[in-house]
């Protein structure tokens, strides 16, 4: 019907999330992690730059350097104590997809005023296993239930990979974990469709950059996809296949270079 409209996972910038790693070591080491974050500001303010008009930006350059400060006081905190945690690494490494959507967010707000950033770290609920949480899917169902009903005409841009457990701390689904977000919420909103934004055609028989005759498979079930996934193929993050299997939501890899 007329009322469906796509609800948008985003994960955090290329090289981000590898980049906010080492700057929680660094801090625990005693290294210097300032310049991290001065680059961490140019790269996205870069992109505000380009691709928001000047009379909107301020307040973006604001949230945003409001979220970098915060990020640099967790720093400070990791660097006195000389001491990292994985709660604080988990909470460290949020940045990066909370800095992506609040800022493609607010890009899409200039085209489609009801766009929405969404911290999915409200909503996605887990045991407190950093860096590799277990979703909670009953409290997690819910959550994202109510917050599609109480925002049924709003186009949400959600934090990819992070969620947060009973005390309300940040956790993470693992690497690569933004497509989990997105097949979590694709299968409590019973979407049509999973769509994986990347940046090859699909699914290969193999890697690639070993095997010259690999090829891409047009149809896989969910077993193949999540077996090509333990195995190596970096297309999927393995555990998404799950929420998307449960509800037989197909997944569709859509390459961002070649869409069609
Ligand atoms: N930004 C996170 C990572 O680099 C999540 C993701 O990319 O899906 O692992
Ligand atoms: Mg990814």
């Amino acid at each position: 019907d007329s009322q469906e409209h796509p609800l948008v996972v985003l994960s955090a910038m290329s090289g981000v999330t590898n980049l906010l790693t080492k700057m929680a070591e660094n801090a625990a080491e005693r290294l210097p992690f300032e310049e991290d974050v001065k680059f961490l500001e140019e790269k996205h303010f870069a992109v505000v730059k380009e691709l928001i008009a000047v009379k909107y930006q301020n307040p973006v350059f604001t949230k945003l350097k409001l979220m970098l400060n915060d990020l640099e006081e967790i720093l400070h905190g990791v660097f006195a104590l000389k001491e990292l945690s994985a709660q604080s690494k988990d909470l460290i490494v949020s940045f990066g997809e909370r800095f992506s959507n609040y800022m493609v967010s607010k890009i899409m707000e200039q085209y489609i005023p009801d766009a929405l950033y969404i911290d999915a770290s409200h909503y996605v609920k887990t045991d407190s296993n950093f860096g590799n949480a277990h979703l909670n899917e009953e409290l997690t169902n819910q959550l994202v239930q109510s917050l599609a009903i109480t925002h049924a005409d709003k186009l949400m841009f959600v934090t990819g990979f992070i969620g947060s457990n009973d005390k309300g701390r940040v956790t993470t689904l693992g690497r690569g974990g933004s497509d989990y977000t997105a097949a979590i919420f694709g299968a409590v909103l019973n979407a049509k469709v999973i769509e994986i934004w990347t940046d090859v055609d699909g699914m290969l028989t193999a890697d690639p950059r070993i095997v010259k005759k690999a090829f891409s498979l047009p149809v896989l079930s969910y077993t193949e996809a999540m077996e090509l996934s333990y195995f190596g193929a970096k297309v999927i993050y393995p555990p998404t296949m799950i929420p998307a299997f449960m509800k037989r939501i197909p997944i569709a890899i859509r390459n961002t270079f070649n869409p069609e």
